[in-house]
């Protein structure tokens, strides 16, 4: 509830402080609320900010006869089976179809060869009949009266020549009743329907549209031929068509835009009038000679840059703010050690973030080998760790007579009650998971440290240029000598047999082989009010969806029954951390030969021994996420190889054939970002809505938008926000006030410079 009131100004006080209780139908205490709390949902205000994840354009009624016609005649666009697809006989339509039928058959609950029980009936229209089943619901039998008529909406599919629907949406649809176009599917939780949701939300812009405010100056709103927000707020939830819809996203997309911009402007702004640490001159060798190996020339470049920024040297007077991005493997690693080194020689305490806990323990691991040798002190800071290590740690942090130590951990770093001496430096490691404001955070915990951010996503140039224009660059585009190329195969699903051969063989020659399923795609979301898939997939984002997690279970499983000399296990997102952590462990130390994951590997774990990496369904996969895979292998001296498995592979023509063809010519990451950019538009690389959550930064979930729109949005907002803030740079006029409050730095960041 903290941020309910937070930084409101008086003028939009209403929705966002009126409790959802004072909707009808929600009462204090009740369950229909608890359901909202879970969806973080508290105030009117939030209501209306819970935006459907997609739509179902249900407008076009189409007929029972066109489509056995379109049906009959299957198309090229579908070459090959999905892996995981039923193959039988039947052809799906690739895409939900809206009807309007008449129920002709009185409905019958019937038991299946497997013991579901299902209700079927006919229903018709004037040029054909269509079966209509629904398992598992047998007190739908009286909803379906013969000669009521419905309009229904689902994937139909074909078998011996009749149509059918299975568990398809329906609403009543009495003649002249007036059905919305455009349907709105929003993520929700366990015991909350749609049908409940859209009305409470019909029920919370009655009562509140004409309080809301209107973020965004009236001036920018012209300039941009942007809808006011109450037409946004409307058509977000219930568009009449395409275009309206389109209208409402374009404005709530570019305020999400405009205020994540006046946020790193602000934060920027108060970042550079602080003094920064001096760093005296410090000889790095002693470090340097106790590697293994000489440094590649690109690191010795992001060494001296940080050192130049460190000690002043780069004409600026503020911290260091520098961003060193460089593909997986290129040894960033090193280059953070050295920035430590340079802060802890100097007596200043260092904080390395990172995004996952095992992530953190690796760098720890790493780490403290590394400085260790040095003589400097290493700690650890992960959620998961016993409150005696916990204490210890802290103790190291801020116990005034110790020595200055880095701190390597999680999100635990930024928590309440850890503290620490002189904090000068804070890197944090695989930025685009984190948002800003959380970097802000940490760097709170210190007056002016200096930032040091780490990327292995490079970051494509127009990207970067509009999001991060202050941070300065170093790039690593050198790798360590020795480092194979990683080939790259994509073949498709009939190669599976010979594959899964290939991975047996790897593993008896010693190596170990990862396996990453996607998320499946919610093909079959047809009932709108008991949707296994709307209630479980509550992120919108891929990888931790209910199914793909099956996926990965159900194909470790396969892959063991297969193989049951081989040791196979599987890690998923939905697994507890210290599961997780322990799976990757014995991954690592090699008591795990296959390891079959969903995209929760992507992040940075360093196993030298794993040659081999296939991907299930790489067409689902994000072009940058693929290059991320990619990199888990050809850690080592062995030839490493990746195989990317699509029905696509073959499929010359479509963008998913021109995209798998991207990755198996180019491998440099750069390139790769900028296609993955061209091709998915900018979501991919702004916070993650799991971050997002946390932060309250950019809600808004842009897959449903063209990606070359997004940039042109996302950069109009950006010129905007730059505008404003060289115009009014604490925004203090009457048409920023409204902005002010919003896009104010966050507490950590304020506290730097009080
Ligand atoms: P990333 O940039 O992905 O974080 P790491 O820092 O984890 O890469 O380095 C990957 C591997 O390369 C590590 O095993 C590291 O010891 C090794 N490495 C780093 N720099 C060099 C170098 N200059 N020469 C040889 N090996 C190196
Ligand atoms: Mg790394």
């Amino acid at each position: 509830m903290a941020n309910v009131t937070k930084g409101k100004t008086s003028a939009d006080i209403m929705p966002d402080t009126m409790p959802v209780s004072s909707l009808s139908g929600v009462s204090p205490g009740g369950a229909r609320e608890a359901q909202l709390h879970k969806l973080g949902i508290y105030t009117v205000g939030d209501i209306l900010r819970h935006y459907p994840r997609r739509y179902e354009f249900r407008g076009d009624v189409v007929t029972v006869k066109s489509v056995i016609d379109e049906l009959s005649t299957p198309s090229l666009s579908y070459p090959f089976p999905s892996f995981f697809d039923n193959i039988d006989t039947s052809y799906d339509a690739t895409t939900p179809k809206s009807f309007i039928l008449t129920v002709v058959t009185e409905p019958k609950l019937m038991t299946s060869r497997r013991g579901l029980s299902y209700i079927k009936f006919r229903a018709a229209d004037d040029t054909g009949v269509c079966e209509v089943v629904f398992f598992n619901q047998p007190y739908l039998k009286r909803t379906f009266p013969t000669g009521s008529r419905f309009r229904f909406y689902g994937k139909p599919t074909l078998t011996h020549g009749s149509l059918r629907l299975t568990s398809p949406s329906y609403e009543a649809a009495p003649p002249g009743a007036e059905l919305a176009p455009v349907v709105p599917v929003y993520s929700l939780t366990s015991g909350m329907t749609q049908k409940i949701f859209s009305g409470l939300v019909k029920k919370a812009f009655s009562l509140a549209s004409s309080t809301l405010l209107d973020r965004i100056p009236e001036k920018l709103r012209e300039k941009r031929s942007l809808p006011t927000l109450r037409y946004a707020i409307e058509n977000i939830h219930f568009p009449s068509d395409e275009k309206s819809l389109d209208t409402a996203r374009r404005r709530l997309v570019y305020e999400e835009f405009l205020i994540y911009a006046l946020k790193v402007m602000r934060i920027k702004a108060t970042r550079d009038t602080l003094c920064a640490h001096y760093i005296d001159k410090t000889d790095i060798t002693p470090l340097i000679s106790q590697l293994p190996f000489p440094l590649t020339g690109a690191q010795k470049r992001a060494i001296n840059d940080i050192y130049s920024d460190l000690r002043g040297k780069n004409g600026k007077r503020g911290p260091m703010y520098r961003i060193v991005v460089g593909d997986v493997g290129c040894g960033k690693t090193v280059v953070a050690a050295a920035a430590a080194y340079f802060a802890i020689k100097n007596g200043f305490d260092c904080a390395m973030m990172a995004p996952t806990e095992i992530l953190a323990r690796q760098h720890y691991a790493d780490l403290s080998d590394l400085l260790g040798k040095v003589g400097i002190k290493v700690v650890l800071l992960v959620g998961s760790q016993k409150a005696r290590e916990r204490r210890e740690s802290i103790d190291a942090c801020c116990d005034p007579n110790g020595p200055p130590v880095l701190a390597v951990g999680t999100h635990a770093l930024i928590e309440e009650g850890v503290r620490f001496r002189r904090l000068g430096l804070v890197i944090t490691d695989e930025q685009h998971r984190f948002g800003v404001m959380q970097r802000a955070a940490l760097s709170g915990k210190g007056e002016s440290a200096h930032v040091l951010v780490m990327s292995a996503t490079p970051i494509p140039r127009t990207l970067s240029l509009v999001m991060f224009g202050d941070l300065d660059e170093s790039k690593i585009d050198e790798m360590p000598p020795g480092r194979q190329r990683v080939t790259t195969y994509v073949v498709d699903e009939s190669y599976l047999e010979r594959i899964e051969a290939f991975m047996k063989s790897e593993t008896e020659s010693g190596h170990q082989v990862y396996v990453v399923c996607p998320a499946v795609d919610d093909d079959n979301d047809g009932n709108t009010d008991a949707d296994p898939d709307e209630i479980y997939d509550d992120s919108g984002m891929s990888g931790t969806g209910r199914r793909d997690m099956m996926t990965a279970v159900g194909y470790a499983e396969a892959l063991s029954k297969k193989f049951p000399d081989i040791k196979v296990a599987y890690v998923h997102g939905k697994m507890k951390g210290a599961e997780k952590d322990a799976v990757m462990r014995a991954f690592a130390a090699n008591e795990i030969k296959i390891l079959v994951s969903t995209t929760v590997i992507e992040v940075g774990v360093n196993v030298p021994n794993a040659t081999l990496m296939v991907v299930l369904n790489a067409e689902r996969f994000g072009l940058s996420q693929l290059h991320q895979l990619r990199g888990r292998v050809g850690r080592g001296s062995a030839k490493s190889i990746c195989i990317l498995v699509s029905r696509y592979a073959k499929a010359k023509g479509t963008t998913a054939y021109e995209r798998l063809e991207t990755m198996r010519t180019t491998y440099d990451g750069f390139a790769i970002a900028e296609r993955d950019l061209a091709l998915r538009g900018p979501g991919d690389y702004l916070p993650s809505s799991e971050s997002t959550r946390q932060s309250g930064e950019m809600p808004i979930n842009l897959s449903g938008m063209d990606s070359e729109c997004a940039m042109k949005i996302l950069e109009a907002a950006f010129q905007d926000a730059r505008e404003i803030i060289s115009d009014d740079p604490t925004l203090s006029k009457h048409e920023h006030e409204p902005l002010a409050a919003i896009t104010a730095p966050i507490e950590g960041a304020e506290r730097t410079i009080s």
